[in-house]
């Protein structure tokens, strides 16, 4: 028996995208900005773009958003075409960098703002910005200015103003760029357990892989106006379909089609990570099928607190990272300083094929 799907069935709902962008691309003048890119994304996923500074990440937003036209493609929001549609007609909203609060006013007229646009009554308007403002656990500065708030705390306020508007799509770009390293960590969980429980689907745009990777169900490395993989931070770490997105994702070793037949006798790039490798100050006795053994000089031991990552020359050309913890157990090895001489192991299996034509 076959099952016909209708738009009202629960099933097919499932299957319609929040969002599906098509062909898209734009360019500025001849600047190619955005040069064909397609994404599907899920109602309630937690998407991330990650790219270099200049790969098209704000202008792929900026079209979702409305406040760019695309040369060439397609924005469906919920299954409808969009792409013509004036920015206050899509059902999103955008948190950016600067926040772009409006000074004059307080904490709660800031929230309110959107609503008093779109005439909602007053005694609605206030209740949905102290709803508004509790998510975001800002409810003791309802009166302040932005002027008299942190920079967490203004970014909190941003993240009101959206929310309040009730946006099944919230368009982040770079929201946390402004603050320290350490609430940024912090923001970083508070924004991923708002969105759990809130259910909305969350567009975020950065350039920080390991922000990208904390916070995403999915993210999408960019590349001069292009996408090169689409997963999972897993997947995304474990398994980098090129060069550019395992050197981008994480510290990785790259060996070129040269190095991979030396090493592997096998062809093609391969990315291997610095984790994956033992340093060994000694040959080791046997070396078991599978394992890959080299030999060379530390020519550099770089202490990062948690890790150590030391760079080995190989004595056959090239050097790799290598990372070990910090444990207390970690014994200190002659191999580990520099100038000393370094027998490095690894699994074959680690080695993961890259397409190395970017
Ligand atoms: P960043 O992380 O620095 O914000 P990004 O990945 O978001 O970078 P975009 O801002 O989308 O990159 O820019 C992509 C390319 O398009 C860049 O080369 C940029 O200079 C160019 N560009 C963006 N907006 C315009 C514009 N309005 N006019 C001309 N060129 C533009």
């Amino acid at each position: 028996m076959t099952t016909t799907l209708t738009s009202e069935d629960p099933a097919a709902t499932a299957l319609t995208p929040a969002i599906s962008l098509r062909g898209l691309r734009k360019s500025f003048g001849d600047v190619h900005a955005v040069d064909g890119v397609d994404i599907d994304i899920a109602p309630g996923e937690f998407f991330s773009m990650l790219g270099p500074s200049g790969s098209g990440k704000t202008t792929v937003l900026r079209m979702i958003a409305g406040f760019e036209l695309p040369t060439a493609g397609e924005i469906r929001l919920d299954g409808a075409d969009v792409t013509r549609e004036a920015p206050f007609s899509r059902d999103v909203n955008t948190v950016f960098q600067d926040y772009a609060l409006f000074p004059h006013m307080t904490v709660l007229q800031n929230i309110e703002y959107g609503l008093r646009v779109k005439r909602v009554p007053r005694a609605e308007r206030r209740t949905r910005a102290l709803d508004a403002l509790a998510r975001v656990q800002l409810e003791a500065m309802a009166q302040r200015k932005p002027s008299q708030l942190s920079g967490g705390q203004r970014q909190r306020v941003a993240l009101a103003r959206a929310l309040v508007n009730r946006p099944k799509v919230l368009l982040l770009d770079e929201p946390l760029g402004a603050l320290d390293l350490k609430l940024r960590r912090e923001m970083q969980v508070e924004l991923k357990q708002l969105q759990r429980d809130l259910g909305i689907t969350f567009i975020f745009v950065t350039h920080d892989q390991e922000e990208a990777l904390t916070m995403s169900d999915r993210i999408a490395v960019f590349n001069r106006g292009r996408i090169e993989q689409v997963a999972s931070p897993q997947e995304l770490y474990e398994q980098p379909a090129t060069a550019f997105v395992a050197g981008f994702v994480g510290t990785t070793n790259l060996l070129g089609a040269e190095a991979s037949l030396q090493l592997l006798g096998s062809q093609g790039a391969h990315a291997l990570r610095p984790e994956h490798i033992q340093l060994h100050d000694a040959e080791p006795d046997v070396v078991a099928a599978g394992v890959i053994h080299a030999r060379g000089t530390v020519s550099e031991v770089i202490y990062l607190g948690a890790a150590t990552h030391t760079i080995v020359d190989l004595d056959q050309g090239g050097s790799l990272i290598v990372q070990r913890q910090n444990d207390s157990s970690a014994q200190p090895e002659r191999a580990g300083q520099r100038g000393g001489t370094a027998h490095l192991t690894w699994q074959r299996t680690h080695c993961v094929p890259v397409d190395a034509a970017v």
